[in-house]
């Protein structure tokens, strides 16, 4: 689970992605297949597998992930209708790449709970 993954190539621009946002800690991309009008992929640069991963000294990162969303979701419009934004782990939570990221989904009213 240490090497990279496809969301290191985006973060190096070695393959292209529809980047709406960057910083110094991370970076949000449209998801390549939207489960909602609107998807993006909330990324931490540092390379942190899964949620298991995720140190003491890492939580200033992770929480800087949910601040990116705020700031999407205000720039975006959909602050006040509501998102939802989710992180898997490992198989069962149905986590496909081993690189942890937030998904944020809005423009639609949500089910839950999400089989
Ligand atoms: P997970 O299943 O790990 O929670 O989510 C991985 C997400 O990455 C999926 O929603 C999938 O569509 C997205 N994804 C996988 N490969 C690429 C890619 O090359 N580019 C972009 N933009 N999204 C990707």
């Amino acid at each position: 689970m240490s090497q990279e993954t496809i969301f290191t190539k985006i973060i190096n621009r070695e393959i292209p992605a529809d980047i709406i946002y960057e910083d110094e800690l991370s970076l949000a991309f449209r998801d390549i297949n939207p489960q909602a009008p609107f998807h993006v992929l909330i990324i931490p640069k540092k390379k942190i597998a899964t949620i298991n991963d995720i140190t003491e000294q890492d939580a200033p990162i992770v929480g800087h992930l949910y601040v990116v969303a705020a700031k999407i979701a205000k720039q975006q419009g959909f602050a006040e209708d509501g998102f939802r934004v989710v992180m898997n782990c490992n198989e069962h939570g149905g986590q496909t790449v081993f690189h942890i990221h937030l998904h944020m989904l809005a423009g639609k009213l949500m089910g839950w709970p999400p089989y």
